[in-house]
């Protein structure tokens, strides 16, 4: 297996904040009623880009081991990690309604129990992140984490019609330089605005094959704003996070939509069946580092459109 390629996120980007958009619009008439058990009923789209996150057929994915201690249970589009710790389970990030369940299900599937979840950890307050930690908290006991700022988030968001949420209890609010350890792993957690208030990102280890690796999961990519000062924030956030991939020598990318940045959902189901002495292709610097740096470039390259945009706005009403 060769080395994985980081995609560009500029268009990925550009057409999943579309496909949310749209989504957002389409998505009105449905009602949450359950987080954990209920699927809520929504209209197949032919046609539409709203059809990328609600075609079940297309979202649903096998499970799969992506280290010995980390497992994919998430979907296409947005991703979900369980973190084995040797003394329980955390889960990052929940998926949303209608897909709950799956990640419950994809959980049982790699031979785990959703009961031995002690904690669910919400990198941030966008439905597809935070929409199922409710159900892990309420049906479970996992204790859920956030930020203070993403959790009021949520709270605003969850009477809202277009994607509504159930806000999760949490258990525990979280800052910049927090830890949290259970087991063998410590989580260390940083505050890197942009995406979203109150983002969270994550840095921890991994195990492939008994060798240890450092990983780090940026908590929400791409700026929805429409000021240049939230392009300022998040722009600050990967220089940030480019100086800690160097400074703690991170190797593991973990993305929170992984097919914005590379294959890992191509390749995934194979990973645990590599001949011994193949490297991980995921372990790779160099690949990530090259992937944050197209992200900043990107979203200096937005900014600057938007400058011009507003430039030209202003020329036009003279
Ligand atoms: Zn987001």
């Amino acid at each position: 297996m060769k080395g994985v390629k980081f995609m560009g996120v500029t268009v990925f980007c550009a057409a999943m904040v579309a496909v949310v958009a749209l989504a957002a619009i389409r998505y009105k008439e449905n009602t949450l009623v359950n987080p954990c058990e209920k699927l809520t009923t929504y209209s197949k789209l032919a046609g539409d880009p709203a059809e990328i996150i609600y075609d079940k057929e297309k979202q649903i994915i096998e499970p799969f081991a992506y280290f010995d201690d980390l497992y994919y249970v998430g979907l296409a589009w947005v991703g979900a990690y369980l973190l084995d710790t040797g003394d329980g389970l955390i889960l990052i990030d929940t998926l949303h309604d209608p897909y709950v369940q799956v990640g419950q299900s994809n959980i049982k599937k790699l031979g785990f129990s959703p009961k031995d979840i002690k904690y669910v950890i919400v990198t941030h307050g966008h439905f597809a992140h935070v929409g199922g930690a409710a159900c892990y908290h309420n049906k479970y006991g996992a204790k859920v984490i956030m930020t203070d700022a993403a959790h009021r988030k949520t709270k605003l968001d969850r009477n809202q019609k277009d994607f509504p949420i159930t806000a999760p209890t949490v258990s525990r609010y979280v800052s910049d330089g927090d830890v949290l350890t259970l087991g063998d792993k410590t989580i260390k957690f940083y505050e890197t605005p942009g995406h979203s208030k109150g983002a969270l990102s994550l840095e921890f280890t991994v195990k492939d094959r008994g060798k240890e690796y450092t990983a780090f999961m940026l908590g929400g990519v791409g700026v929805y704003s429409r000021k240049p000062e939230g392009f300022d924030e998040f722009i600050a956030t990967v220089n940030r996070v480019i100086g800690i991939v160097k400074d703690d020598n991170v190797t593991v990318g973990v993305i929170g939509h992984p097919m914005t940045a590379n294959d890992l959902i191509k390749v995934g189901p194979s990973l645990s069946k590599r001949p011994n002495g193949q490297p991980h292709p995921f372990v790779d610097q160099k690949a990530y580092l090259e992937w944050l740096a197209k992200l900043k470039r990107d979203t200096e390259m937005k900014k600057k459109e938007l400058l011009e945009d507003e430039k030209a706005g202003e020329t036009a009403t003279l």
